[in-house]
């Protein structure tokens, strides 16, 4: 994004949000354009504040850019960092390398100690994980890995999520394996609460789905998927699409719905591209048991992965199933032991 975009991206943002709006940078990699982030945030917060709005920012990092002054700079704007993670060095290593093919791995690790953690609270940083099929049999060594690093530096959680596939390239064993890798992370959710004697919400896979099974609230209650009505992505360009999940998308391109030069109407675009469309509950969603614990199948994965954005996919659903099913067994585990999961427990 150059200067002139990020100028009249402010002035879309200002005309556009309302009185609390989340500005989340992510990439690529944001900070190598340090410049536009820096801009960026401070003129919303200060403009923001004759309007009387109020901002605040996240940041998604690789992790291999950090300097006193970018620090210093999160640290004024109180930046919610997300930083990259996907384990022990040979398995981080062998899927984020730089463009030369050299290994990251170091320093992230370096930056962590001696940038992110030296200048910012750590408890601002969540470590972000993806997990590939070929790791799937050493899932409890990242889990341990990620545990041991967010308990050493302080860190607020850190999260480990499958990377995205589509269903024809996600085999049942590999799905059989992925069942295996939430089972185990069922267990060790479970040793954690055990051992600190509460409920621990910042491990990942479980925390959400207990707390909705626990106040029984069905999720399509609370959380319609926001895309294009209250979440927008502006790119580089100006564009503008639903959500990041849309930009995984092959077709994406298609689905930009607007422009920040050309915005009118902008949220009745965004309604009308991916919600009319999946408004109505498929067939296979009316008769299945997890109906009222689940989301609103996200459209832009649906489509990614059977090409309808209505039409939920299989692979996802039997996940989904499978870590409701973990989440019942654990609040069970849990009230056996009696582990309290009041509501001053789930900070
Ligand atoms: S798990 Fe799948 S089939 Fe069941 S309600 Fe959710 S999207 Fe529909």
């Amino acid at each position: 994004m150059d200067e002139a975009i990020a100028k009249k991206a402010v002035d879309f943002i200002l005309k556009h949000s309302g009185r609390k709006c989340h500005v989340d940078f992510h990439g690529g990699e944001p900070l190598l354009n340090f410049k536009i982030v820096r801009y960026i945030t401070e003129e919303l917060s200060k403009r923001g504040n004759r309007y009387r709005k109020r901002f605040n920012f996240s940041i998604g990092t690789n992790g291999l850019i950090c300097n006193k002054e970018i620090a210093g700079f999160l640290k004024k704007f109180d930046f919610g960092i997300v930083i990259s993670l996907d384990g022990p060095e040979d398995i981080h290593d062998a899927m984020r390398k730089y463009t030369d093919g050299g290994p990251s791995h170091k320093d992230v690790i370096t930056n962590l100690g001696h940038c992110f953690c030296q200048y910012l609270d750590a408890r601002k940083i969540q470590l972000a994980a993806v997990l590939h099929p070929e790791h799937f049999d050493r899932f409890e060594e990242i889990y341990r890995y990620l545990l041991s690093l967010q308990k050493e530096m302080g860190f607020k959680k850190f999260s480990l999520a499958r990377v995205t596939y589509r269903s024809d390239l996600f085999s049942k064993e590999d799905l059989d394996r992925y069942k295996e890798v939430l089972k185990k992370s069922a267990r060790s959710f479970l040793r954690e609460c055990i051992s600190k004697g509460r409920f621990v919400d910042t491990l990942p896979h479980f925390p959400d789905y207990i707390k909705q099974i626990r106040r029984f609230r069905p999720l399509k209650e609370i959380l319609p998927c926001p895309g294009g009505i209250i979440q927008l992505v502006i790119l580089a360009d100006g564009g503008l699409i639903h959500c990041r999940q849309v930009e995984s998308l092959s077709n994406w391109k298609d689905l930009i719905f607007g422009n920040i030069d050309n915005a009118e109407g902008v949220n009745e675009k965004g309604r009308q591209l991916l919600h009319e469309k999946n408004s109505v509950s498929p067939q296979q969603c009316l008769t299945c048991w997890a109906r009222h614990f689940c989301l609103p199948s996200c459209p832009a994965l649906n489509y990614y992965a059977t090409k309808d954005f209505a039409l939920p996919d299989i692979i996802n659903c039997e996940i989904l199933k499978t870590r409701l099913e973990y989440s019942i067994w654990l609040l069970d585990e849990m009230n056996s032991r009696r582990i309290k999961l009041t509501r001053s427990n789930w900070a």
